[in-house]
């Protein structure tokens, strides 16, 4: 099933390319919240059977305004560095970190980007106005947590998922011989992370460790790999994650991107592409504030 939010956090299924509102099956208490889909994806063996009985041959997507597939995650977690192509070329940048250390999958680790980064289809990226830096895309398939989920291990941990999306990691690049590990305040600016267009449900996905991911800007591709060149594999980033802290259903996990990262402009049309999910386009301007 294809889950997508729209307006004022309303629900839908995505059903032959249509969108079909399924808005009144949800408990008032949730319905039009940005906590919706914390919700739904907690109580989805609930809200399955409503969502497939509901009748109508919904609207146009391109009629409604998409918000993220999970607007409001109480962790929006990402892995860094997490393709051998990606860490070799940041090592040969001009960007490159304090540490680019590229060891086992528990070594991987993570970061957190704040919520208020996360925006949908319908939102644009807005690049605040600072002279001279670069803002670079990152391609990577974002993993929706399905259960709460304490100490999983690899061998368990795909039973937490509820699905994935497309996710663009957008981030502020270092200043030219600055070398940092800072990550979060550099990833976490309003509308730096866009989501979906919507989630499929794990059932639908295939092997999520097989799946093309692509990334075009203005139909020039930038990047293209697959999730089998995962170093830690979603499996793996639930192990690592799940053993820090408790996932709740919502949570997000970005996987990391593949190499040929770049720069994005005011007026750019990035469109982020992952097998079995869909494509998620994002138009880039300059931030009203
Ligand atoms: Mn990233």
């Amino acid at each position: 099933m294809k889950i997508a939010v729209h307006g004022d956090y309303d629900v839908a299924i995505v059903r032959d390319g249509r969108v079909v509102d399924v808005s009144e099956t949800i408990d008032p208490r949730w319905r039009n919240t940005r906590y919706v889909m914390n919700h739904v994806i907690e109580d989805f063996d609930t809200y399955r059977p409503r969502f497939e009985s509901v009748d109508g041959e919904g609207v146009e997507i391109s009629s409604v305004s998409l918000k993220a597939p999970s607007p409001w995650p109480a962790n929006l977690i990402a892995a860094p560095l997490n393709y051998a192509a990606h860490i070799e070329e940041m090592s040969n940048s001009r960007h490159r970190g304090a540490m680019y250390v590229a060891g086992s999958p528990l070594d991987i680790g993570f970061f957190l980007k704040s919520v208020s980064s996360i925006c949908g289809a319908g939102d644009a990226i807005e690049l605040p106005p600072l002279e001279g830096r670069d803002f670079h895309h990152e391609a990577e398939m974002g993993v929706i947590i399905g259960r709460e989920t304490r100490g999983a291990s690899v061998e368990n941990a795909l039973e937490s998922v509820f699905g994935y999306t497309c996710l663009m990691d957008i981030t502020l690049r270092n200043i030219k011989d600055v070398k940092t590990s800072e990550r979060v305040m550099r990833k976490s600016y309003e509308t730096f992370t866009p989501m979906g267009p919507w989630v499929v449900t794990a059932d639908e996905i295939g092997d999520v460790a097989d799946l093309d991911i692509g990334l075009t800007v203005d139909g020039e591709q930038r990047q293209s790999a697959n999730t089998a060149q995962l170093i830690a594999s979603v499996p793996d980033l639930i192990e690592i994650a799940s053993n820090v802290m408790t996932l709740y259903p919502g949570d997000v996990i970005a996987t990391g991107t593949p190499e040929g990262v770049g720069p994005v402009v005011d007026g750019n049309e990035v469109t982020l592409s992952v097998e079995n999910i869909g494509d998620l386009t994002m138009r880039v301007k300059t931030r009203a504030w």
